[in-house]
């Protein structure tokens, strides 16, 4: 299909899982997609190799001396790319006039602000980091609509009911005729594991998901079923969802990435096979459809399909990023950021597995319910919740 000049890209978080199955997406379609600056936090090897591959006009490290070692190798290889470094240089990428499009895929809290100043500078904003959502959900949103920003889902679940959803849906539900929006999760690889055997079990084991491979941290956070609580809460921002019409259905074969159920009883489902590619195409190149290099999916390989209930038991994150959308205010912000602070204690062999839940808890307990109406205050939540956590893991037996 004929099409205009290439669109611009800034991938934040380039040298991630995310990251690179975005630039694996690029490659394919250079005709389409230029890429005008990457990110990363330290990996500076991982970085050089893709700005040799992508050759953008940016490169930007957090780490300074990361920073140094790639315009090093740039400088030997004879590229012209420029390398900065620091958190102003990614609102710069993320916000730059040529920029046509930001793919926000940094973990955690630190992809807030240049994700945000993306969404002030109206680019679109495909949006894989949603502990930023959680984070700021309406000063967020209220970004996007004033900066006149596109914001797309590149979650899976969330770019599924994106598709599921009426073209010229509005963030209103009720007008949609949307009765429920259904989030399909794999349950991660401790679905059914004999309950005791939680307690023990190893950031190795936490991090081998059945189904999708990822970063660490989202890893855990499947584990934990976390990562469905943040969804939950991204889901409510994204699409103007009510918790109540919110249902998390546990379908291990993740086939389905999630499903909406209108009124008249139709329900629309996205399916396909577990590879970001598919979210992250349709995104970029919405509302068009492109190749994204995933095997077609084989339905009499599949040959079923199952669904069970979230057992809250087994997966009290879960019930505790629904009681934190309930409660509003800073709650979010200090159920993300207790969630960070455990997950990285427990990569770290510094806390157990049922540890995470439990420090979560005891930071929503101490969690007022005042509003955060400015990013200050959402900081200062997050780093309040923070600073609750760390006393919470060095109050716990170091763990092996
Ligand atoms: P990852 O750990 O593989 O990559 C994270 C990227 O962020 C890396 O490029 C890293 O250098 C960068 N980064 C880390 N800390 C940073 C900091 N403090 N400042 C700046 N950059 C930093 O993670 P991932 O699995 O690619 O996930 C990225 C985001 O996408 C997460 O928010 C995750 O929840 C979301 N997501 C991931 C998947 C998936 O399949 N991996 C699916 C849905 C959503
Ligand atoms: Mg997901």
């Amino acid at each position: 299909m004929a099409h205009s000049a290439p669109r611009r890209l800034t991938v934040l978080g380039a040298t991630g899982s995310i990251g690179q199955s975005t630039l694996d997406v690029v490659a394919r379609h250079p005709d389409r997609f230029e890429v005008f600056a990457l990110s990363a936090q330290r990996q500076h090897d991982k970085l050089l190799g893709q700005c040799l591959q992508f050759a953008p006009r940016y490169a930007v490290l957090g780490d300074p001396t990361a920073a140094a070692q790639l315009a090093a190798g740039l400088r030997d290889a004879g590229s012209r790319t420029e390398v900065l470094c620091g958190e102003a240089a990614l609102d710069d990428i993320a916000s730059a006039e040529a920029v046509d499009m930001v793919m926000a895929a940094i973990v955690g809290a630190a992809g807030l602000r240049p994700t945000l100043a993306a969404a002030r500078a109206g680019k679109k904003v495909l949006l894989a980091n949603k502990e930023a959502l959680v984070l700021s959900g309406q000063l967020f949103m209220d970004a996007v609509r004033a900066g006149g920003a596109t914001l797309l889902p590149i979650d899976s679940e969330h770019n599924a009911i994106f598709q599921a959803l009426p073209v010229d849906y509005a963030r209103d539900p009720v007008a949609a005729g949307v009765r429920r929006v259904l989030l399909t999760a794999s349950g991660g690889p401790f679905r059914t594991a004999p309950l005791a055997a939680l307690a023990a079990v190893t950031p190795e084991q936490a991090c081998a998901h059945p189904n999708w491979v990822m970063g660490r941290k989202i890893s855990v956070d499947s584990a934990t079923m976390m990562n469905k609580g943040l969804e939950v809460i991204e889901a409510h921002w994204l699409f103007g969802a009510p918790a109540d019409i919110i249902e998390v259905v546990v379908h291990p074969q993740s086939v389905i990435h999630s499903m909406v159920d209108y009124a008249d009883g139709s329900v629309i489902a996205q399916l396909g096979n577990p590879d970001m590619r598919t979210p992250i195409a349709n995104a970029m190149a919405w509302p068009e459809r492109i190749e994204a290099g995933v095997r077609p999916l084989d339905l009499f390989e599949i040959a079923r399909l199952d669904f069970e209930r979230p057992d809250l038991e087994r997966f009290p994150c879960l019930r505790l990023a629904f009681e934190a959308l309930r409660a509003g205010g800073a709650a979010p912000a200090v159920l993300n950021a207790a969630n960070e602070e455990a997950v990285a204690a427990f990569l770290e062999h510094r806390i157990g597995f049922l540890d995470i839940p439990a420090i979560i808890a005891a930071c929503l307990e101490r969690s007022g319910t005042q509003t955060v109406d400015s990013l200050e205050a959402v900081f200062a939540a997050d780093a309040c919740a923070r600073e609750w956590a760390r006393a919470e893991i060095t109050r716990r037996p170091v763990c092996r």
